[in-house]
């Protein structure tokens, strides 16, 4: 065994298995893989291992389309058998909700060219004649959807990563991992030690137990899961043909043949979760007995669909274990607190993602980076605050509702609230309707008096869309008051204060005190890794505020440039909370409840000053996100509720109210402002975001020969905003953007109504010369083509007339 490896990987899943052949293939062939059993002993070897094409995510459909692909490369470049079987997959909707999200995943398989199409019934029929498709409102086919072998799967990446040089050692278990002052680790077996520059937890069920090892603790539960396999059905023995895989997700189980008869697999309302406090060390290739009924239900639905499985008796059933994150989608990436420790673990679907999830884990070791923007993957999306209760009501919420539509803007209750700022109590008096932002309770809007404080959900306008109208338009006609403690809040102190902080970030640092700049923060690959606000409060100390939802993921950057001795830096997210006081009114609303001179000669636009609010000291920028003017007044969290009440009643005196983030949404995307992961996110270079004109290049700056590297060249992609014709649906994000005869040119990143100037809003990204501004497009909102026109600037105030008045 190896005493030294660039990587060691622990876990022979199929993960753990897929990131060593990853890894080994982009070139780091010294890399160790550590199995306590045999090769597939968690979860893998039981899975029903089908695999699909097409996501809600555009990223992950693109990986789940890399993976699919790479099972066939694999299985000649190794000779090891995948088992794969492709013919296909009919998708069904049963109601009009469903409809909608499969047209819009046609509409995304269009845009990149990915094989998934509507049939009409009697083409389906044809394809599947088992299937009763009564009360089917729309079938997509997917032509490549199916099945593998979980073993020979596991075994071609296995044998392909030692084709390459990785050694793969069974019956070894890591039993301990020990982070060395020089960023490497040693990992501890049996067998012996190994020193290694990078450790992997793919140890799957035993994620956890991994973990803890390292000393963290991962949101992770497993539950039971079950499949049966009928007997041979005597219609698919005369068939001649495999049948494709039936995704009926509105009847909440899956089917798909299996040897001559049918595998049906449910996600039961009465899930059962397993091994809550940790798995068994020596749980081993082990099933969980049969437990039908548990299933029942669901089972009945796969047989009024497919009325032949009735006639069939039951082969087999599985009843396995797999483990779960508090949304079931992969925690992935490097652990921002730990040097080079990567976690990929509570993977659900394994078979469709394994590829694409070891080939951006290797590309994130190896060259600092995944290709694609994972943010919404990234293990940095939860911190300490995804407890155990957290994530058990998560979980159980995910296992129960699999197949749920995931509708944009839904917030999900269970498990909440988890983190609430001190006016909390005082807002859910006032009728705010909650979001969660990164574990915290933030007001999405405020339902008046007698109206419903429960949300509806779906892909059309909801039932919040015009109590967030009636806020927008009265923080543009005279002011509104926004909760924005769920920003991210740095200070940064010291003699040095301001050299770091221009180590770090693109732009120049203020010089003066009371100056802000905004900032881009630069990626391994010269995109965009974050915007934030700096702002020199003093000559030795700054504060500096990003996306609430990142702070975990700028981790990872801000602790790649050393501080300087004497210097420090210190989160202050949740000891800081605060208020944007935006609209025309709201220099009179503060100058009420101040003495300090707010006039524009005094204190104009992105100035910062230390001032007294209602007896309240506050930190008070010059900004706002609403584009308005305005000002975010930053206190501690102890005055919070003292400086909330005096602006309310304030606020009441000019007209001004609450306003929630609902609202903040459709006022930035008026005034055409960036936000991160949506705008702003990797994939993008600076000059695509409009961003390259706050990079100074004559300064030392992270990941600056990375900038240098794509700043010549011409922008790929270009931001562009539309106005769209749209009567009952806004765009939400991500629906695809085509020129009037259907080329596909682009995709929205936000979209929101306008509220003020009376428009549906999309921001989006289209390919650089295929439209300009008065062109018309069309949007596939709900999946559906809907008439938009370039605007040449955004439709608020192009000038930043408000925001500097
Ligand atoms: C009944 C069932 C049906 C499923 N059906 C599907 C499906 O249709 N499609 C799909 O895509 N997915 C399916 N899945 C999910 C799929 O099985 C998982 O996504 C996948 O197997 C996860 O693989 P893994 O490598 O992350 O974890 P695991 O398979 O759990 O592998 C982890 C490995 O790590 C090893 N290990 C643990 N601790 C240590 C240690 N300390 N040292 C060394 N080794 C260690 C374990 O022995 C194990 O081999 C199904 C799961 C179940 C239970």
């Amino acid at each position: 065994m190896r005493t030294h490896a660039q990587a060691v990987v622990i876990g022979g899943g199929l993960i753990g298995c897929s990131i060593l052949y990853h890894l080994a293939k982009f070139g780091w062939t010294d890399v160790v893989l550590l199995e306590r059993s045999e090769l597939t002993s968690g979860s893998t070897w039981h899975a029903a291992a089908n695999i699909h094409g097409l996501h809600d995510s555009t990223n992950i459909s693109r990986l789940q389309h890399y993976t699919m692909a790479l099972y066939k490369e694999l299985e000649a470049e190794t000779g090891q058998g995948c088992g794969i079987f492709q013919p296909g997959s009919l998708y069904l909707a049963q109601t009009e909700a469903r409809e909608h999200q499969l047209r819009l995943q046609e509409a995304k398989a269009r845009r990149y060219k990915m094989n998934f199409y509507e049939v009409g019934r009697d083409e389906a029929e044809r394809l599947h004649p088992l299937v009763d498709f009564d009360g089917i409102r729309c079938i997509m086919y997917e032509p490549e959807g199916g099945n593998v072998d979980p073993s020979g799967v596991t075994a071609a990446y296995a044998a392909g990563a030692r084709q390459r040089g990785a050694e793969i050692h069974r019956f070894t278990p890591a039993t301990a991992t020990e982070a060395q002052a020089d960023g490497s680790w040693i990992v501890r077996t049996p067998k012996g030690d190994i020193r290694t520059q990078w450790v992997v937890n793919a140890a799957g069920l035993w994620g956890r137990e991994v973990a803890a090892m390292a000393g963290l603790q991962l949101p992770l539960i497993p539950t039971e899961h079950q499949y049966f396999v009928t007997e041979t059905i005597p219609e698919i023995a005369s068939m001649g043909r495999r049948l494709p895989s039936v995704a009926d997700r509105d009847g909440e189980y899956y089917l798909r043949q299996e040897g001559l008869g049918l595998l049906i697999g449910a996600y039961e309302h009465n899930m059962k979760f397993w091994a809550e406090d940790g798995t068994p060390m020596d749980f081993g290739h082990e099933l969980f007995p049969d437990d039908l009924d548990r299933i029942e239900e669901n089972m009945m639905r796969a047989i009024q669909r497919v009325p032949a499985a009735a006639a069939a008796g039951v082969k087999k059933v599985i009843n396995g274990p797999m483990i779960w994150s508090p949304d079931s989608a992969v925690l992935f990436g490097p652990v921002p607190e730990l040097s080079n420790y990567f976690c990929c673990n509570g993977i659900i679907p394994g078979f469709s993602q394994s590829g694409g999830m070891g080939k951006l884990a290797a590309e994130w070791m190896i060259e600092g980076e995944p290709s694609l923007d994972m943010f919404g993957w990234d293990m940095a999306r939860f911190g300490q605050w995804a407890g155990k209760a957290f994530t058990r009501a998560r979980v159980q919420d995910q296992y129960s509702h699999r197949f749920k539509i995931h509708f944009p803007n839904e917030e999900r209750a269970a498990g909440r609230p988890v983190r609430t700022r001190p006016v909390y109590e005082m807002q859910k008096e006032m009728g705010a309707v909650f979001g969660l932002n990164f574990g915290w309770e933030h007001p999405l809007w405020f339902a008046a008096e007698g109206e419903p404080r429960e949300e509806t959900i779906g892909f059309t306008r909801q039932n919040w869309w015009a109590p967030v109208g009636r806020e927008a338009r009265m923080l543009r006609e005279h002011a509104g008051i926004i909760d924005i403690s769920n920003f991210a809040k740095y200070e940064v102190k010291g003699p040095d204060a301001e050299a770091w902080l221009n180590a770090l970030f693109a732009n120049r640092m203020p010089i003066k005190v009371g100056n802000s700049c905004l900032t881009p923060l630069i990626g391994k690959r010269g995109g965009i890794a974050g915007d934030f606000t700096v702002t020199r409060l003093a000559e030795d100390g700054f504060m500096v505020i990003g996306s609430g939802m990142a702070e975990r993921f700028h981790q990872r950057f801000f602790k790649s440039v050393p501080l300087p001795a004497g210097t420090t830096f210190r989160s202050r997210t949740e000891d800081l909370g605060g208020f944007n006081v935006a609209g025309p009114k709201s220099r009179e609303l503060l100058q009420r409840l101040t003495n300090d001179d707010l006039s524009n000669e005094a204190f104009p636009f992105m100035r910062s000053r230390q001032i007294t609010v209602a007896g309240v000291d506050v930190v008070a920028l010059r900004v706002s996100f609403t584009g308005d003017l305005g000002w975010e007044l930053h206190c501690k969290a102890a005055d919070q509720v003292e400086l909330y009440r005096a602006l309310l009643k304030a606020g009441a005196e000019v007209g001004a109210g609450p306003v929630g983030s609902r609202a903040l949404m459709s006022l930035r995307v008026e005034k055409g402002y960036g936000s991160w992961s949506r705008e702003y996110s990797p994939e993008y270079w600076p000059q695509e975001v409009k961003l390259d004109r706050l990079i100074k290049t004559d300064k030392q700056f992270l990941n600056r020969d990375a900038y240098l590297a794509v700043a010549d060249k011409p922008a790929r992609d270009e931001l562009i905003m539309l106005s769209v014709s749209a009567k009952d649906a806004d765009a939400t994000g991500g629906e695809p953007i085509f020129l009037p005869d259907g080329t596909p040119i682009g995709q929205v990143s936000s979209g929101a109504y306008g509220y003020f100037v009376a428009q549906s809003l999309a921001m989006g990204y289209v390919k650089a010369g295929t439209a300009k501004a008065g062109d018309k497009v069309t949007v596939a909102i709900l999946g559906r083509p809907h008439d938009a026109v370039l605007l040449a600037h955004p439709p608020f105030d192009p000038e930043g007339k408000r925001l500097r008045s």
